[in-house]
């Protein structure tokens, strides 16, 4: 079993050039966890000179054509991404994305040689009604379906939707939990050895003081962060969290 933690960032539509490249020279010599940020399309560009690995928060499923206001997976790799986010719940809530149309970007990402962070996780009152794997099964079925095989690398974050954005955080116990029974539905599909080497990241309102909680649940395999990774001081606090 393989899976060293990853520290991955989602900017969200939040960074300029000038930020961007101060956060760089911020993060740049850090070494003890990898680390990976997702930075909106028109920035990819400006960490060519980077170590850092990153990626877009979305790409699309063919290499190029008429499809006005996508990202072409072939040209994310051309700059440069090794990863890409896909089926982030704020695609789903606001752009219609769909879990057959997720299950295509991640997919596509690995088509392109990229590592897709493949996103799943339950609405409050889904999780009220005990509905959270039933949802998250859902989310995932087109992606087993069109992949009966793991992709290599291909990586998981587990965001309920209640804890995006809002303060409120998973318990690292009802991260486990979930992480756990999401491992065990990798496992029927793609089999045992791809599921104990698959990182299922949490993310969900992570910060500095509840990073090394979360990281030490033996499914908890890293950290997707929103908010705290706009400032590298904070982000690199939790990708030191990691270390242990
Ligand atoms: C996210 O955007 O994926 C996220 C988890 O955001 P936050 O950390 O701000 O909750």
């Amino acid at each position: 079993m393989s899976r060293p933690k990853l520290i991955a960032g989602n900017w969200k539509m939040y960074k300029n050039v000038a930020e961007t490249a101060d956060f760089l020279a911020k993060v740049e010599g850090f070494q003890g966890a990898e680390l990976l940020l997702f930075a909106q399309s028109a920035l990819l560009s400006l960490f060519a000179n980077s170590k850092l690995a990153f990626g877009p928060q979305n790409i699309y499923w063919e290499e190029k054509g008429a499809f006005t206001g996508e990202l072409s997976p072939k040209l994310a790799k051309e700059l440069g991404a090794s990863y890409a986010l896909a089926g982030h719940s704020e695609r789903r809530q606001f752009f219609g994305e769909t879990h057959h149309s997720a299950a295509k970007r991640a997919l596509a990402a690995h088509a392109f040689g990229m590592t897709a962070v493949f996103c799943v996780g339950e609405r409050l009152e889904e999780r009220d009604a005990g509905q959270t794997m039933n949802v998250i099964r859902a989310q995932c079925a087109p992606l087993f379906e069109m992949s009966p095989q793991a992709p290599a690398g291909f990586c998981f974050a587990y965001e309920p939707v209640w804890a995006i954005g809002t303060g409120r955080t998973a318990t690292s116990a009802q991260a486990e939990e979930v992480q756990v029974a999401l491992r065990a539905e990798i496992a029927k599909h793609w089999g045992e050895t791809a599921a104990q080497n698959t990182r299922i990241l949490y993310g969900g309102s992570v910060k500095p003081d509840n990073a090394k909680e979360l990281m030490s649940c033996p499914n908890v395999d890293g950290v997707l962060v929103g908010g705290a990774s706009l400032e590298a001081e904070s982000f690199l606090a939790i990708a030191r969290a990691a270390k242990g």
